[in-house]
């Protein structure tokens, strides 16, 4: 069981009219890359908080930087059974959704597209080397959890229960959703058809619920079934872009968003406190705190996290990034 907390400050955008870059990457020892983010005490300017990751990246890492010394090399252990999990954790505005998904130009793609070009790459290298005798299938599911609720986002809007789908526990300890649609993907252009549709669909509901999809936990699972005569062998990799982590009470005090916000930081801390106690290497995890960690059996096996936090370098996310990087790095404060 291994988890990586790394950080990724993005670039300013063009956009921006606040252009008081306060968040940067520096180096703690003399490695080349960097691995320390700094931010000022939002009270006294002249102090300086360092805060400590696996790596740093800052806005000079493209896309294909990031996935290549990320996720490329955990690839070959979910071709060996392990199962990766990757989150994209930090405020709205700083770049999950960027990170995760990305944009449609080949170089903007994002981890998730460029996960799954990998798997089938290997899928079909392995049949290949294997003279036939291996077989591998990959199938999707791709769901939400808004309010605490699970959502299929493969099925059209009309199938959905106010109350969502139920979880169940199985034989083997595992939870499952129950009901959750899987679809078997046999090269990239089937993925990207199913991805670009439920994405839409993600964003109509939401806009139905009077919701944004920044408040939701967005869950992409690509199963891996590896068959060789009567052996079977079976992976996951799990792609979650996180709904945002602001402190939702501050912006707006309407009642439903309250609903919302106690969800999503209930959800947000249980998972932290997950990455924290694996990264300490204890052995009672408490996934079972919140739905979504309880899904992903957060912990429970030889698998490998990867938590990517998002940053906006300027000062108008001052103590949003600041409380971002107090609860994934919590660890690791130095
Ligand atoms: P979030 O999903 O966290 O709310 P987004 O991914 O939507 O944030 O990013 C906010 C804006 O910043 C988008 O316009 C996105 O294209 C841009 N952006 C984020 N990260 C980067 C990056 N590394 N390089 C260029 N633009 C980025
Ligand atoms: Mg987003």
């Amino acid at each position: 069981m291994s988890v990586r907390v790394v950080a990724r400050i993005r670039p300013l955008l063009e956009s921006e009219l606040d252009k008081d870059i306060i968040v940067t990457a520096a180096s703690n020892d003399d490695r080349k890359t960097s691995n320390v983010v700094k931010i000022p005490s939002p009270k006294n300017e002249a102090e300086e908080f360092s805060f400590a990751f696996n790596s740093v990246y800052d806005n000079q890492a493209t896309q294909e930087h990031l996935f290549t010394a990320e996720v490329a090399p955990h690839l070959k252990s979910l071709f060996q059974g392990l199962d990766v999990t990757i989150f994209a954790y930090g405020v709205t505005g700083t770049g999950k959704t960027h990170t995760m998904r990305g944009g449609l130009k080949l170089a903007e793609r994002g981890v998730i597209p460029r996960l799954l070009s990998g798997v089938f790459r290997r899928a079909k290298k392995i049949t290949k080397d294997s003279g036939g005798d291996t077989t591998v299938s990959v199938a999707l599911s791709y769901y939400e959890i808004y309010n605490d609720k699970v959502f299929d986002l493969l099925e059209p809007l009309e199938k959905r229960t106010p109350s969502g789908l139920p979880l169940r526990a199985e034989a083997n300890g595992k939870t499952v959703v129950a009901g959750l649609s899987e679809r078997p993907c046999e090269e990239l252009k089937d993925f990207e058809r199913l991805y670009i549709e439920s994405n839409i669909n993600r964003v109509t509901a939401a806009t139905k619920l009077n919701a944004h999809s920044s408040r939701s936990h967005a869950i992409l699972r690509v199963k891996v079934t590896q068959v060789t005569g009567d052996m079977v062998h079976e992976s996951t990799a799990s792609a979650i872009d996180l709904a945002g982590s602001e402190d939702n009470r501050r912006t707006d005090n309407g009642k439903e968003r309250l609903v919302e916000s106690a969800a999503i930081n209930k959800s947000l801390f249980v998972l932290s406190q997950c990455i924290d106690a694996i990264s300490r290497g204890e052995r009672r995890i408490p996934f079972r705190e919140s739905k979504m960690t309880r899904i992903l059996s957060l912990g429970q096996n030889n698998g490998i996290t990867i938590m990517i936090l998002n940053l906006a370098p300027l000062r108008s996310y001052h103590l949003d990034t600041l409380s971002s990087l107090n609860v994934s790095s919590r660890a690791k404060r130095i």
